[in-house]
């Protein structure tokens, strides 16, 4: 994409999410889901395939350009961009980086499009932080395989139209090798999905266990027509996903702090604004900084990732600094509210919660010290 048109998607996204999704938080909290007329906006904006090559009709964005529209989705409640997040992240890279030429071209097109949702179903009770100790297998049966096994957690489940299904073809638990994937429609016969999870916050987004019982799935929905390259293609996904999430985080940062602004700017005790209170502006200087490290970081990640210089550690440690940080600007914020920051009528009190998935899912706060650490010491 020219650098032209990508500032122009920007600013449309930039006053899309401004002037049409953040009016609509309220009613996304109360309804626990995305209205239709913002689903059927965000499909007609492309938003859908942000991340899906324009050779199959996505927009083709670099790592550098989607960080910086991430930081715009991120301006809102989490849930917006979760409604397409699977499609561009974590699922449909694992077509867009491993499937074959015909999974590719029947598939990213109709992802990028919004016409089909797909969801990426890899964590299992007792083998989240580690996938190795999935129980999920997939059997030979004639041309096909039939899978058993059941997920949870499953971000998109109740709206998915194919799961992105991770499931041992071999070897031993405990080991990544023998891990493969699927391209599993949401109606096959035996897979079940369950009811929406309720969760601490992100109301509008949804997450649900879903669970194959039997699944007769044919030879052609294994992706990249290969057996036991699912766990790369899993880390491949994730990594991406991680600086996205990075991205993400650095700008629901920025929207707490500006409202802790407003809000401090517009409020008194007595005579005097709270923002002139000098422990409090000590608070916003503190995020301001720490939201303009996690900016710096997570573009100089992603430029990096572009380069191909470094896809697995610098992702990881942006993933860990931005998630702990807008956790850290949320409890601020939450505390230059003072009581106020207590109640459902600010924004921030629901950005502290939704705030605190960042450091548990697409690998926790532990789980990216461990890549981090081991990368680091590998060679030494
Ligand atoms: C809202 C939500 C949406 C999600 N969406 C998806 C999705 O779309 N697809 C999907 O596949 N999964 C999804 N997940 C699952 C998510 O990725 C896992 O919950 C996460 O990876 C942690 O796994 P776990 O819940 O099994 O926790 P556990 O792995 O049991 O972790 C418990 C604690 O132990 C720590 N721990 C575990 N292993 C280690 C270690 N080796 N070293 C140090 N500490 C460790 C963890 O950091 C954590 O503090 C989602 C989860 C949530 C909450």
């Amino acid at each position: 994409m020219e650098a032209a048109e990508f500032e122009s998607v920007l600013a449309t996204v930039r006053d899309f999410v401004r002037e049409v999704v953040v009016p609509a938080e309220d009613e996304i909290e109360e309804t626990d889901e995305i209205p239709t007329r913002i689903r059927e906006q965000a499909k007609a904006m492309g938003l859908f395939g942000y991340a899906i090559p324009e050779e199959y009709d996505g927009l083709g964005l670099t790592m550098s350009e989607e960080v910086r529209l991430a930081m715009e989705l991120g301006w809102t409640t989490p849930s917006f961009r979760s409604l397409f997040g699977t499609n561009n992240g974590i699922a449909g890279q694992v077509v867009a980086k491993n499937g074959t030429p015909e999974q590719k071209q029947h598939y990213l097109p109709k992802f990028a499009s919004g016409e089909l949702v797909a969801s990426f179903a890899l964590s299992e009770p007792e083998a989240g932080s580690d996938p190795s100790w999935m129980r999920t297998s997939a059997k030979p049966d004639g041309d096909g395989w039939v899978i058993d096994g059941a997920k949870q957690y499953i971000t998109n489940a109740t709206r998915a139209d194919v799961f992105m299904v991770f499931a041992r073809t071999s070897g031993e638990r405990g080991t990544t090798k023998g891990i493969s994937v699927f391209v599993v429609p949401a109606d096959a016969e035996g897979l079940r999905i369950g009811p929406n999870d309720p969760k601490m916050g992100q109301r509008g987004s949804s997450t649900a266990e879903v669970s194959f019982d039997g699944v007769r799935v044919d030879a052609s929905t294994l992706v990249g027509g290969q057996e036991g390259v699912g766990f790369g293609a899993a880390m491949k996904s994730l990594a991406k996903g991680r600086l996205h999430i990075a991205a993400i985080c650095v700008g629901l940062a920025q929207r707490m702090l500006d409202e802790s602004i407003r809000w401090a700017t517009a409020s008194r005790q007595g005579e005097t604004r709270i923002a002139d209170f000098q422990l409090v502006q000590g608070m916003l200087a503190d995020c301001h900084t720490e939201i303009y490290a996690g900016r710096a970081m997570v573009l100089e990640a992603a430029r990096e990732y572009d380069e191909g210089t470094d896809q697995r550690l610098a992702p990881s440690a942006a993933k860990l600094y931005c998630s702990e940080m807008v956790g850290r600007v949320a409890d601020r914020a939450v505390q230059v509210h003072g009581g106020a920051g207590y109640m459902h009528a600010v924004p921030v009190e629901r950005f502290y919660r939704d705030a605190r998935l960042f450091r548990l899912y697409e690998g926790t706060s532990e789980v990216q010290r461990v890549i981090i650490a081991k990368a680091i010491t590998r060679s030494r």
